[in-house]
């Protein structure tokens, strides 16, 4: 199933060009009292929802995919877990222009663990994407996302993969300069989130998805997450040797090689394949 947010909050199926309107399913949700749990409410009962969506569907109204505004499909993602250097092509070119610009050393993924980027950095592609700090070089980063679930703490690898509820195509926009990764790629709108959640019962194995970036019409990025050096399910277990997963975290898994400078004006075409497209206009 894929499922995406739009509109004004609104949930919906999309099946090819339309989007059927099942919003009534977030009904079953619980009303919440102060503390707000840590979870994501939807992603935490997406088996639940489910069903009463599969219900909906028959009647739900339907609008042309074209025609609404896409938002994350996650709304309240408790962190978002990113991946530093986790592509061997990618590490090369990241350290090739470290040497130039005496910046930030780097580190692979082994060594470098993973960051986290503020929740509220989070976005969907509908939304225009504004560069905070033009003086900057701000880079794309296209990445396959994958959203967590059900809750998990030192998950064991043969298990890690029943945590994922589903995945999307991320951007992890990024501000280069010597800052702390967490300070330079949690700008308000720099995770960017989308077209939809494909759940994960309908794309069983994550390995072998090809990435695909281009910035108005130029192709930037393409890649397979076959070539990932910590795969989807060591990610789980990696970032749950730290800290519990809750419904609803994102873990970015990385980028692959070809970042580039985006600018005013652009457009950013990214897909993964068995996802989806989503295409983000950066603000002129
Ligand atoms: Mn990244």
């Amino acid at each position: 199933m894929q499922l995406c947010r739009f509109g004004y909050d609104q949930i919906g199926v999309v099946e090819g060009d339309t989007v059927r309107d099942v919003t009534e399913a977030l009904e079953l949700l619980p009303s919440v009292r102060y503390p707000l749990p840590g979870a994501d409410l939807l992603m935490a009962r997406l088996p639940q929802i489910r069903v009463r969506i599969a219900e909906l569907l028959a009647t739900a109204e339907t609008y042309a995919l074209e025609d609404v505004t896409l938002l994350s499909p996650v709304a309240n993602p408790g962190k978002i877990i990113a991946a530093p250097v986790n592509y061997r092509k990618h590490l090369d070119e990241a350290r090739a222009d470290a040497d130039i610009h005496h910046q930030n050393q780097v580190a692979d993924i082994h060594r470098a663990g993973l960051f986290l980027k503020a929740s509220s950095s989070l976005a969907g592609p509908g939304t225009e994407l504004v560069i905070r700090h033009p003086e900057a070089r701000t880079d794309h980063e296209i990445e396959l996302a994958v959203v967590i679930g059900r809750t998990g703490d030192r998950v064991p690898r043969e298990r890690a993969l029943l945590h994922v509820a589903g995945y999307c195509v991320g951007l992890d926009i990024t501000e280069r300069g010597p800052q702390e990764r967490s300070l330079r790629k949690s700008i308000d709108g720099y995770s960017i989130l989308g077209p939809w959640l494909t759940t994960a019962d309908a794309m069983i194995d994550p390995s072998g998805l090809e990435l695909e970036l281009k910035v108005n019409g130029e192709l930037r990025q393409k890649a397979n997450t076959s070539d990932l050096i910590v795969g989807v399910a060591d990610l789980i277990v990696l970032a749950s040797s730290y800290y519990t997963l809750h419904a609803g975290d994102v873990i970015m898994t990385g980028t692959p090689e070809g970042v580039g400078p985006i600018q005013s004006g652009d457009v950013i075409d990214a897909s993964i394949s068995g996802i989806g497209q989503m295409r983000v206009k950066v603000a002129s």
